[in-house]
């Protein structure tokens, strides 16, 4: 028999900032005899080793559960390699599961980086399984299509996993909020732009009184008034205040879009598969302007 690898993958944005975004699922490919990309031969590689007993126990626990116990028990696991894996990486997502089989071997390889978080692998792990569970029906085409989101809708129906299956009009209507909000935000971002100009030329006011005393102190007249003083410190503290107070409101309002971007990208990955375009962007919070001096 010639060796089929099958590959089907599971991604998860990483952002700098925020952890983790929301995870993805990836494409699959089917190609012949000799491994050629850096998956295949991940597959090929990993279908030589034995699984992991953890990992089995829950694969073997969501089959019983989910899959009234008919999956084949396959083996699952831990791949630090698909860290590496090329183009996700390069566009800032992270491959967090593999399905795939190579020749008669069938396996789950999960990235090493889920261990810290129960739910995602909970989750990538269900997502594998769907993958295993229209191989073992004899589906090979289906992929992330309509089959494989509506076991996956039943898995998270029935609990097996904490996602997001949102109904599409649920999904829209935080589509438009995240648009509106999105607009909010930019806007927000020009006045904070104009704000702290406003700030920096204050602040030059009063680099430009300190050398005037300055210079009075070494000529021993000529100080600026108190007066002047006064107003020239009160209009650089009342313009930080001002930009200060804009910016938490701000970061606030950041920290609400990007939980509910991390919940529309669930909604988008699970259990609509992969649909890169449709996820969005976290946005980053606004700093001080005076970190020290100058610009
Ligand atoms: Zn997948």
């Amino acid at each position: 028999m010639r060796p089929i690898i099958v590959v089907l993958l599971v991604l998860t944005l990483v952002v700098a900032y925020l952890s983790t975004l929301g995870e993805k699922s990836g494409g699959s490919q089917r190609v012949p005899e000799t491994p050629v990309t850096p998956e295949e031969k991940l597959i090929a590689r990993a279908s030589q080793k034995p699984g992991d007993p953890e990992l089995g126990a829950a694969y073997k626990d969501i089959n019983a559960r989910h899959f009234g116990g008919r999956l084949p028990e396959i083996p699952v696991l831990w791949e630090p390699g698909l860290d590496g894996l090329g183009e996700p990486a390069s566009k800032g997502f992270r491959m967090d599961g593999l399905w795939g089989h190579y020749g008669s071997r069938t396996l789950i390889l999960l990235n090493p980086r889920l261990q810290g978080d129960r739910e995602a692998l909970r989750r990538v792990l269900c997502h594998e399984m769907v993958h295993q569970h229209l191989h073992a029906v004899g589906d090979s085409k289906t992929k992330h299509g309509q089959a494989f989101q509506k076991t996956l809708r039943r898995l998270s129906d029935e609990g097996a996993f904490t996602g997001i299956a949102a109904v599409e009009g649920e999904k829209k209507a935080l589509q438009s909020w995240l648009d509106a909000k999105e607009s909010q935000l930019s806007r927000i971002e020009s006045l904070l732009a104009a704000q702290r100009v406003g700030v920096e030329v204050a602040e030059a006011g009063m680099a430009d009184l300190n050398a005037r005393i300055e210079a009075a102190n070494a000529q021993g007249h000529g100080w600026p008034s108190a007066p002047e003083m006064r107003a020239v410190e009160s209009t650089r503290n009342e313009r930080v205040a001002a930009y200060n107070s804009l910016m938490r409101g701000y970061n606030a309002d950041i920290d609400v879009f990007n939980d509910e971007a991390r919940r529309y990208n669930l909604m988008t990955a699970y259990p609509d598969g992969l649909d890169e375009e449709a996820l969005v962007q976290p946005r980053v919070a606004a700093v001080p302007p005076s970190a020290g001096e100058g610009r």
